[in-house]
C-alpha cells in the first residue's frame, strides 16, 4: 500500500504486471508517488476540472491526480499491457477514471470530457512536441482547454519558453508565446525516472490567452516561421526569397533589418510580416483567380 492511496507502490504493479519499458514508445516512469503528487498540484484546482492525460503508463500521475481530487481523469495509453494496471487504478476511483487504449494523436479531449479540460502529461519524448503543436494548433481560439501542464525533455521547454536572441528560440517559441502564456515550473533530474534517461526533464505550465498575442493569420504565420528558421544562420532577406512578400520593403516596414537572422526578430515583428504575407497572398490569389 502507497502513502497516497490504498493501491499498490508503482515497483510492485510493474513486477507484478511485466511492464518493462519500452524505448520506442518513450517509456521513462515516474516511479515515486510524493512527485506524481507534486507535478499534480502544479494543475492548480483538479476538484472541478475534467484531466485529459496522455501517456498514463503505470499511472504514477494518474493516481496522483485522482487522490488529490480530479473530477474525472481519461487517461489514454497506447501500450495495451498497461491497460490492467489501470483497470486496477479504476477499481479503486470508479466513476472517476475512463481508460483508453488509443493513439492519443488521434483523439480530441473533448470527445469525453467536461469543460474546463486541463491537459496533463508526462510525454512520451517521440511524440511529444507532435501533440503539443496539435493542441496549440486548434483551428478553435480560446482552445477547449483550459491549461496544460507537459513534461518535456529540459531542451525542447526551453525552446517553448525561449526569448529571441538565444539558441533556443524558435518555431516552437513562437508559436507558444503567440497564443499562450508559459512557463518552465519545474526541473525533473534524470533520476527521477525509470528507466534513467540521458538528460533532464522540465514540467512547462501553459495558459492560452483569451486571444492571441499580436493579430495574425495562424497559417501565415506557421509558414513563415518554418521558412524563416529553416536556415539559422542566413539572413532573412535571403530565407524569405521566395515567398509572395515585396522585399526589403516589408521587412523593413516590420521593423526587421533585412541583413537579421531569424532568431533576432521578435514575435510582434514575424506577426506583422506574418499580415503582410497573408494580404499579399491573398491578392496573389484574387488577381490569378480565373
Ligand atoms: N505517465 C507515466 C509516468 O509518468 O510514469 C508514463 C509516462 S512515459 C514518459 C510516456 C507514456 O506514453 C508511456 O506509457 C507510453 O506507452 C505512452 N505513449 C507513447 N506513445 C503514445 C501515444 N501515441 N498515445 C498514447 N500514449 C502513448
Amino acid at each position: 500500500m502507497s502513502t497516497l492511496d490504498s493501491l499498490p507502490p508503482l515497483r510492485e504493479v510493474i513486477a507484478t504486471y511485466g511492464l518493462s519499458a519500452k524505448k520506442s514508445l518513450g517509456q521513462n516512469f515516474l516511479l515515486d508517488l510524493n512527485l506524481t503528487a507534486s507535478i499534480a498540484r502544479l494543475v492548480g484546482d483538479l476538484h472541478n476540472s475534467d484531466i485529459f492525460e496522455v501517456g498514463a503508463g503505470p499511472g504514477g500521475l494518474t493516481r496522483a491526480l485522482l487522490a488529490l481530487g480530479a473530477r474525472k481523469v481519461l487517461a489514454v495509453e497506447k501500450d495495451r499491457r498497461f491497460i490492467p494496471a489501470l483497470e486496477q487504478i479504476r477499481s479503486v476511483y470508479s466513476h472517476r477514471l475512463e481508460v483508453a487504449c488509443a493513439d492519443a494523436l488521434e483523439v480530441s479531449p473533448t470527445m469525453f470530457l467536461r469543460s474546463p479540460i486541463k491537459i496533463v502529461a508526462n510525454l512520451p519524448y517521440n511524440i511529444g512536441t507532435r501533440l503539443f503543436v496539435n493542441w496549440l494548433e486548434s483551428s478553435d481560439w480560446p482552445p477547449a482547454w483550459a491549461s496544460m501542464t507537459l513534461m518535456f525533455q529540459r531542451e525542447v521547454a526551453e525552446r517553448i519558453v525561449a526569448q529571441p536572441g538565444s539558441k533556443a528560440y524558435g518555431r516552437l517559441s513562437i508559436l507558444s508565446q503567440w497564443r499562450c502564456d508559459t512557463h518552465i515550473v519545474k526541473i525533473v533530474p534524470p533520476k527521477a525516472f525509470s528507466p534513467t534517461p540521458r538528460v533532464a526533464s522540465a514540467i512547462v505550465s501553459v495558459y492560452p490567452l483569451s486571444e492571441p498575442r499580436y493579430p495574425a493569420e495562424l497559417a501565415a504565420l506557421t509558414e513563415l516561421v518554418r521558412l524563416a528558421f529553416r536556415h539559422r544562420r542566413k539572413m532573412l532577406s535571403t530565407t524569405l526569397k521566395n515567398l509572395p512578400l515585396e522585399l526589403p520593403k516589408d521587412l523593413l516596414c516590420a521593423g526587421i533589418q533585412p541583413t537579421q537572422r531569424p532568431e533576432e526578430v521578435t514575435l510582434e515583428q514575424y506577426c506583422k510580416l506574418a499580415t503582410f504575407l497573408q494580404c499579399r497572398s491573398a491578392f496573389i490569389w484574387k488577381t490569378s483567380a480565373p
